[in-house]
């Protein structure tokens, strides 16, 4: 069959976050723009990764905090659940979503439009796309990669001749490719350490699984503050789930109905079985099969689209973003930066106006664990590495006068300056409400603030974001010895 060829300004591979920016930016520039999905409209997030995760950890939450009250006072309750009817909400939170932020902006075919189908390029303006009647031709005078990541999977032997799971176990209903989990497995081996592991882990154990969590890091959480990944393991632990660290994977079998995986650990073999493997290692940028050789677009070791601040490929008029450019730019794997940088990129294509860089120094970044973790800036080893003369401090969040008030004081907030200047230069927090904390972290980060002006800030109490200002404090004061509103 020969196929159809249509032009656009821009033609986008890809509908997720990053890609749905760019078209509408590039529609807000009057331009057309077309792009290619083989999955759900709306991308990673929106079907089967921040929202229906988002969705079933507060369910989580709710049934654990039933069963777990903080005030003596209230009797803790087994709070019955079925978790067919969680999916089914889920599925429907997501089908509302999806028609209302994704799927509503479809209605001007002229200027935005999704081809069902899998795309790749056949030339530098060129893709192909396979939909379903056949295969579509469209040429654009400017291209988009938006193709996101996807689960990256270890290479441990057996490991492809047992069923697992990977973050696709939350895909949306309809998707031809997810495999959502529609029975609550009896017991879980996970393996992974990262955000996803723990979310999910968390999550499963509070509806009962057992959870077993095997991670071949040092700790949990690498790359992350070492105060915080420790606090966090404890928390985990003491709700029930076994952490395994410092375990490299050495083979996976079946056993009866489920799985058994063997690991070296502390120089000897030990085996974990449980009723489903959760594989949660990574993701990696969705770069293969695209055709990006018969463009000439160049990846980098990690498989990540190659682009410099302009978001531009080495071929100028292909541009990328989102997850699909993985650590270039200093970029992170995350919704709201894909979405920013689609932006950027549409304007940089089209708007014939001077180019825009992108800045991804100050990236707030939240693991919706409870309590949450969230981070901005550097690390007190990467401000090391950095050649700058930090000065850290970490302190228990029990000094928070609303943790005390709500009796939930579990958690740390560690704040690393630069010493001369008392800049501050990353924040990275434990605790409840993290998650929107760290905000205020981020904006002063932005601006260069320095300790006093967290401290000079007067800050609403009793709320979490006190912890800024007494830990902002600490670096000079004794945080045991203040009275009421951090003075
Ligand atoms: C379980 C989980 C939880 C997460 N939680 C959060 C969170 O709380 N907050 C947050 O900020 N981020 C979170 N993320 C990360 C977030 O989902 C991604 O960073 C984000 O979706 C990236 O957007 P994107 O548009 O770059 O890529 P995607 O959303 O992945 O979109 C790319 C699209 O391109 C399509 N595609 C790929 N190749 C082709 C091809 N050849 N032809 C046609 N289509 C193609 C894919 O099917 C996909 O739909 C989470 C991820 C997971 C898995």
């Amino acid at each position: 069959m020969t196929s159809m060829q249509e032009r656009y300004d821009l033609v986008i591979l890809g509908s997720g976050s990053t890609a749905f920016a760019a078209a509408l930016h590039a529609a807000e520039l009057g331009k057309s723009a077309v792009m290619a999905e083989f999955r759900t409209v709306g991308g990673t997030c929106a079907n089967r990764g921040c929202l229906p995760s988002k969705n079933l950890i507060e369910a989580a939450r709710l049934v654990y905090d039933a069963a777990h009250p903080r005030y003596p006072g209230l009797t803790p309750v087994h709070m019955p659940f079925s978790w067919a009817e969680l999916v089914a909400q889920k599925d429907e939170m997501i089908e509302e979503y999806r028609a209302h932020k994704y799927e509503s902006l479809l209605d001007d075919p002229d200027h935005m439009q999704v081809v069902p189908g899998q795309a790749r390029l056949v030339s530098d303006h060129e893709v192909e796309v396979r939909t379903p009647d056949g295969p579509r031709r469209l040429i654009g005078s400017q291209l988009l990669i938006a193709t996101g990541s996807a689960p990256s999977i270890p290479r441990v032997p057996g490991l492809w001749d047992v069923p697992y799971l990977t973050s696709d176990l939350l895909s949306a209903a309809g998707d031809p490719w997810g495999r959502e989990q529609r029975e609550q497995p009896r017991s879980l081996l996970i393996l992974g350490g990262g955000y996803i592991a723990l979310e999910l882990g968390q999550m499963f154990a509070r509806f009962g699984t057992e959870v077993t969590l095997v991670t071949r890091g040092r700790t949990i959480l690498s790359g992350y503050e070492p105060e915080i990944a420790e606090a966090l393991t404890e928390i985990l632990q003491e709700e029930g789930l076994r952490i395994v660290t410092g375990a490299q994977g050495r083979g996976v079998r079946s056993e009866g109905e489920g799985v058994a995986l063997s690991v070296k650990l502390h120089g000897s073999q030990q085996t974990f079985t449980a009723d489903s493997l959760l594989v949660s290692t990574g993701r990696r940028p969705n770069t293969e099969a695209l055709g990006l050789e018969r463009a000439g677009v160049e990846i980098d070791s990690a498989g990540a689209v190659r682009v410099d601040r302009t978001l531009r490929t080495n071929v100028s008029h292909i541009w990328a973003a989102g997850d699909v450019i993985g650590r270039e730019t200093a970029s992170q794997m995350a919704t709201p930066v894909g979405a920013h940088d689609g932006k950027v990129a549409a304007h940089n294509a089209l708007s014939g106006k001077p180019l825009r860089e992108v800045d991804h120094r100050v990236i707030p970044r939240t693991i919706f664990t409870d309590p949450q973790v969230a981070v901005v800036g550097m690390t007190d080893e990467e401000a090391v590495a950095a050649g700058i003369a930090c000065n850290c401090n970490t302190i228990p969040l029990s000094v928070v006068p609303r943790a005390g008030a709500i009796r939930d004081t579990r958690g740390v907030i560690k704040m690393v300056l630069d010493g001369p200047t008392r800049r501050v230069v990353g924040v990275s927090m434990l605790g409840v409400n993290a998650g929107e904390v760290i905000h205020e972290a981020a904006m002063a980060l932005r601006f260069g603030a320095t300790t006093d002006d967290f401290i000079d800030m007067i800050h609403v109490y009793p709320t979490m974001a006190e912890a800024l200002k007494i830990v902002a404090i600490s670096f000079t004061k004794d945080v045991n010895r203040l009275s009421c509103c951090a003075t």
